[in-house]
């Protein structure tokens, strides 16, 4: 494996097959925070003896804190227990000595900066890369601190000590957030009252300015939502995936062929455009390197793009509430922003990266 040989010069990189679709079991798709594609092929790869268990990630509380789980799963459900994305850091290469001393081959998940690390780890081990037979990488904009969602509960009254179980994302298009609570009851919020301030940046990782891999150019299928607003309509949840190695290019046809998946291949267009507005901001690291050196935050330039009048806006915007986010104070206050006033902000936002690249 070349590593240099991989594309990272274009937003979505290099291929073999872009598809968009779902998981054709019911069971999958109830607790999945997309399409189910994930937990589908995970499901495909140990049942048909591929790979004998997958790397996962689960969020709970311990006593009364807010935490993680590593695991390798090895059955449906332990998979299932491990679906639905987690919007704090998660060092999923920490599992890496879970994978070392099991007996048998692994599918590991992670975002792509995670399947990037990994990858790099492979080409230099030969245990670890006859140890991982399959790599699959989350679409990612950017990942959170966890005091953001503890932020929220605190928002709204709820004290982490008294949730059992959370779950950042259940159901339809955008979704809801779900609490089971101690005492057996359960509420749900709209997963807006989370990602709004996930979408501003508030609370996000530092590594993540510097960062423009939206799409796992080092995984062998990768994976996302798909935000058209046709899918709104639909009443099925679709992902959207692409195979960027010979290897994931056969599982997702014999899926497929097997009734497990459906799947419609799409242009390369349309994956653009199903991630156009975080493709905008993300893959522009030139703009964040200019605005940076304004604000005193060091991005390093990788993409030499040449950001427009509202590229740089919009970096402003990002790395203005990155700042926020470092003085408890100011983010006492932003906190306080109602969430009216707080739409708008991100409408602006929104409204600043949604054009069309020519490039991608
Ligand atoms: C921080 C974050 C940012 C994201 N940003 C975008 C985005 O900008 N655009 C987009 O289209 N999609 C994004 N996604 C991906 C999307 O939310 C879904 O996770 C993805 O579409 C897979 O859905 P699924 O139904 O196939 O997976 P499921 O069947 O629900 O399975 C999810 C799998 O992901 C793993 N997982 C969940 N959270 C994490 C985590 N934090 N780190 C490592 N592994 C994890 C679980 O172990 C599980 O195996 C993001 C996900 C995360 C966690």
């Amino acid at each position: 494996m070349n590593i240099e040989d991989i594309n990272t010069k274009s937003p979505i990189g290099s291929y073999r097959g872009a598809w968009v679709g779902y998981s054709l079991d019911e069971e999958i798709r109830k607790r999945a925070a997309s399409g189910g594609v994930v937990t589908a092929t995970l499901c495909y790869l140990i049942e048909t003896g591929r790979v004998q268990g997958a790397l996962v990630c689960s969020s709970q509380f311990e006593d009364g804190v807010f935490d993680f789980k590593l695991s390798i799963a090895q059955s449906r459900k332990e998979l299932f227990e491990a679906q639905s994305s987690k919007y704090f850091d998660i060092p999923v290469l920490k599992g890496l000595d879970l994978v070392k001393s099991f007996d048998g081959k692994v599918a590991v998940v992670g975002l792509p900066s995670q399947i990037n690390s990994l990858t790099r780890r492979m080409a230099k081990n030969e245990e670890l890369r006859k140890k991982v037979g399959f790599r699959i990488a989350l679409f990612c904009g950017h990942n959170s601190k966890k005091e953001l969602i503890e932020h929220i509960w605190k928002k709204k009254g709820i004290d982490g000590r008294d949730i059992e179980q959370f779950r950042y994302r259940q159901g339809h298009w955008r979704g809801q957030m779900e609490l089971t609570m101690k005492d057996g009851t359960l509420s749900r919020f709209p997963f807006q009252d989370f990602s709004h301030y996930q979408n501003l940046h508030i609370l996000s990782l530092d590594r993540c300015l510097n960062c423009h891999d939206h799409m796992g150019y080092y995984s062998d299928l990768s994976t996302g939502d798909v935000w058209l607003h046709k899918m709104k309509v639909d009443p099925v949840k679709h992902s959207i995936f692409l195979a960027r190695t010979s290897l994931a290019e056969e599982i997702i046809q014999k899926m497929k062929s097997s009734g497990l998946l459906e799947a419609k291949p799409v242009d390369r267009q349309f994956v653009y455009r199903s991630q156009k507005r975080s493709i905008n901001y993300h893959y522009n690291l030139s703009a964040r390197a200019m605005v940076g050196k304004w604000l005193g935050v060091k991005v390093k330039d990788r993409t030499k793009e040449k950001p427009k009048v509202r590229d740089l806006v919009a970096a402003f915007i990002v790395l203005l509430n990155h700042k926020i986010s470092k003085s408890p104070r100011l983010l006492f206050w932003f906190m306080k922003i109602p969430k009216p006033i707080l739409s708008v902000y991100l409408y602006l936002f929104k409204g600043l990266v949604n054009y069309e690249r020519k490039n991608f």
